[in-house]
């Protein structure tokens, strides 16, 4: 049985302008893209969606996507869940993405180390459905740096943390053969403070990890084929990172203009995730949310949400790919849903035409993925991860937002969301 989206307007994402047509799927690739509104010739039992009004689109990719963070109210908070719940939860959080249109999901750390591995290897077995899912353990973070929980008078078990700290090339050495051991896809490190956590850490300026720390982790994952992604604001270390050779580099509102022609040098193996709709959440959401925040703190948001403009206006200029997605769960402020906020948020701030925040969350994502030549674009052979919304998403992009206007999603031919609004057409006969 073959399935037929009729007379939709098609988004390709080939970087083309949208365009009037079918798409046919059967099992779970797309076996003809058919530009008219005619339907191409179908056999009895096929079934036909008359997409008249209708946007289909590929389904996209969370670069930057914490599912074990479940709305966090602090930085504790993900400890005090037991692993056997924190696993469902993010299994919960996994298949809200799915069903918002997020088919592919990058992991940038999970909660406890393997969270993100086995909802990714139930998913992969057809035990649940879910998104596809590339798997990361704990950051590896220095002492004194973000995810480091402990004080000198208290320490939490090495397990139930969203980090592990280690000090020394062969700490991280150990830390990263461990993680795959967990059968992890991804290597989270933590090479640069974070905002303004009062006492506790680095701030976001400054590169906490020493080279030869990042040397050792990127050898284990070049020995096991394991990505690395690294949690980076500073200037210097998105240098480092170049240097080293990291693939996803996550934040980098920092990087100077040295920084940026680096960048610019590996645009084609190199992947910018800004995950700006943390602070951008804290600062508009504070007063809802009832964080009695100081006028200095809310300044300082401020002030990060410029220079992550400037930065990611500039690099996007350049043709470094920058992506959509980041830290949403990971307070309460960006919950765990409102994922496509990022969509709208480059757009007005990034300087994206819709069409090109479309094209970095679903064909650059596929990359990001590794999945490119198979996923991120709607074209005859690629697999059927799809999505379709009502109305036109160039016109409005926040269109991504409202859960009412996405009408399906389809991953890997099968539907997992489908409104009770998309009526089957009439069958159409064979043709000749
Ligand atoms: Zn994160």
């Amino acid at each position: 049985m073959r399935l037929h989206f009729r007379n939709a307007s098609i988004i390709d994402a080939s970087g083309a302008l949208p365009f009037r047509g079918t798409v046919t799927v059967e099992g779970n690739r797309i076996i003809a893209v058919t530009p008219s509104p005619a339907v191409a010739a179908s056999q009895p039992d096929d079934e036909v969606i008359d997409c008249t009004g209708f946007t289909l689109l590929p389904g996209m990719t969370e670069a930057h996507c914490h599912i074990s963070f479940n709305n966090l109210t602090s930085i504790y908070s993900a400890v005090e869940i037991q692993p056997e719940d924190h696993s469902l939860i993010a299994l919960a959080n996994a298949q809200l993405l799915l069903r918002r249109g997020w088919t592919s999901l990058f992991s940038a750390a999970s909660a406890k180390p393997r969270v993100d591995v086995a909802v990714r290897d139930a998913i992969n077995k057809g035990l649940f459905e879910g998104p596809r899912m590339r798997a990361a353990g704990q950051e590896m973070t220095p002492t004194g740096n973000l995810g480091d929980l402990d004080t000198t008078y208290m320490t939490f078990p090495r397990t139930l943390r969203f980090s592990v700290a280690c000090d020394g090339a062969d700490e991280f050495t150990k830390a990263a053969r461990l993680a795959a051991r967990d059968g992890v896809d991804t290597l989270k490190v933590n090479v640069s403070g974070d905002r303004d956590w009062g006492h506790m850490h680095a701030d976001d300026t400054v590169t906490v990890i020493t080279e030869r720390e990042l040397a050792a982790v990127m050898e284990v994952a070049n020995a096991r084929r394991l990505t690395v992604a690294t949690h980076c604001s500073s200037s210097a270390g998105v240098k480092m990172c170049v240097r080293q050779g990291v693939p996803v580099i996550f934040h980098a509102p920092h990087a100077d203009s040295e920084a940026r022609d680096m960048l610019e040098s590996v645009k084609d193996r190199v992947f910018v995730v800004p995950g700006a709709g943390f602070p951008i959440g804290m600062f508009r959401r504070h007063n809802e949310f009832r964080l009695g925040w100081t006028k200095e703190k809310l300044k300082s948001l401020e002030r990060e949400i410029e220079i992550f403009s400037d930065c990611m206006t500039d690099l996007h200029k350049r043709g470094v790919r920058v992506l959509p997605g980041g830290d949403y769960g990971a307070f309460i402020t960006s919950p765990m849903g409102e994922n496509a906020k990022d969509l709208e948020l480059f757009v007005d701030l990034f300087g994206f035409t819709p069409m090109e925040v479309i094209v970095a969350a679903t064909r650059h994502g596929a990359d990001l993925m590794q999945l490119g030549g198979e996923t991120g674009q709607i074209k005859q052979g690629y697999l059927a991860d799809m999505m379709l919304l009502d109305g036109d998403p160039l016109a409005d992009i926040r269109i991504f937002q409202d859960p009412g206007r996405i009408l399906a999603v389809m991953k890997d031919g099968k539907f997992a969301k489908r409104s009770g609004a998309l009526s089957s057409a009439a069958p159409i006969r064979k043709t000749g």
